[in-house]
């Protein structure tokens, strides 16, 4: 069966070479004659792999050197919860910019632990635009405020950091981690399950400050018992994302595809690369009055462009007959529905080419 374009918001495409590089690992690994699933998480063959994940993350986004990089599991879902418990003590106050589905479900998590409040919410506008910094004002006891950096469903991404003054930021970045560079010094804590940009799904990484390690010894220190170990931040990393058995197959497969973003240059190639194809999208929404665009044209996203035919039935006879002609997963989330092209580091030009003249031969058959 041919490989086909996919729009799939995540899991997500891969690049093919990657996925060549991880067929022949997955029967054998280098000469450690067994395949990469078979081999001891503790052993020198995933040592080596494991650090190198880590050196090309740490390279490519310029983490500085006294921040930890962790390779959890649990999803981003995890680190709502996770996050909230290790950087607030009993009773303690976090501010959440609520900008879609995902930072609802983070605000959520935050109040089992915390004293957590949404001090922006977008959904009377149906979350499509984000706040700038006279849209909101950050309590003076939050210990951090918390935003999504790409909200996937809605096709919003924040076009420069949220301004907090002092106040550190801990972000989502499930959606477009490595797709810009980014600047990590006013972060506490970042945040990605590595479906969507950096290979399957069954990996988060969690990128922490000496800040957010020191946070979460306190709140170890101030819970009778400490902190569950497996939510431990502190433990964590201590313990190399090694206190229990990693996602060896997924780190591995993060590994290669982090590899292969660094074949392509870096993330400023990368960015120059995502903004040429969805700038093709976005022209095409532009050029006609058929299509409606979702979000807001000052926070369009790079990596999810979301919008509408003139009706719901158009809606579904696009999505069915560009599967039919091999452009597959445009089906908008189905709390907000419409059509979502999602267009990841790894999407190529040639789908969204592909896309983009579907969209106008449908609109002449429809005209
Ligand atoms: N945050 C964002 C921005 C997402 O897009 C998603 C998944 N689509 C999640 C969180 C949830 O991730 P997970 O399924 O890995 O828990």
């Amino acid at each position: 069966m041919a490989r086909q374009h996919n729009f799939s918001a995540g899991p997500a495409a891969l690049p093919q070479s990657v996925l060549e590089e991880l067929q022949q690992a997955i029967l054998e690994f280098g000469d450690a004659g067994a395949g990469i699933m078979e081999l001891s998480h503790r052993g020198a063959a995933f040592s080596e792999v494991i650090e190198q994940a880590e050196q090309r993350l740490r390279s490519l986004l310029s983490i500085p050197k006294d921040y930890a990089v962790l390779f959890l599991q649990g999803g981003a879902s995890m680190q709502f919860y996770m996050s909230a418990l290790n950087l607030n003590g009993p009773g303690e106050a976090a501010d959440y910019l609520v900008t879609g589905t995902w930072s609802q479900k983070a605000v959520k998590e935050a109040k089992r632990v915390s004293d957590a409040k949404a001090i922006w919410d977008g959904a009377e506008c149906q979350f499509r635009s984000l706040p700038s910094a006279d849209n909101f004002s950050v309590r003076e006891e939050a210990n951090y405020v918390h935003y999504t950096t790409n909200n996937t469903i809605y096709g919003t991404q924040w076009a420069a950091l949220p301004d907090t003054g002092d106040t550190p930021l801990v972000a989502d970045m499930s959606s477009d981690i490595c797709c810009r560079p980014v600047d990590l010094t006013r972060h506490g804590v970042l945040y990605a399950g590595a479906q969507k940009n950096l290979g399957p799904s069954g990996v988060t990484v969690v990128i922490l400050s000496p800040w957010a390690l020191e946070q979460s010894q306190k709140s170890s220190q101030a819970r009778p018992g400490g902190l569950p170990s497996m939510l431990d931040y502190a433990l964590m990393a201590d313990k190399q994302s090694m206190f229990n058995t990693p996602n060896t197959w997924g780190i591995y497969a993060l590994e290669r595809t982090l590899a292969w973003i660094e074949s392509q240059g870096d993330l400023t190639s990368m960015e120059a690369a995502n903004q040429a194809k969805a700038q093709s999208l976005y022209d095409e929404l532009d050029r006609s009055e058929f299509w409606t665009p979702h979000a807001d044209t000052n926070v369009r996203s790079l990596m999810n462009v979301t919008w509408r035919s003139p009706s719901a039935e158009l809606d579904t006879q696009f999505i069915k007959q560009a599967g039919e002609s091999g452009l597959h997963a445009l089906k908008g989330h189905r709390s907000i529905g419409g059509i979502r092209a999602s267009i990841y580091n790894a999407c190529p030009a040639e789908s969204v080419n592909a896309l983009v003249e579907f969209m106008r031969d449908f609109e002449a058959k429809q005209g």
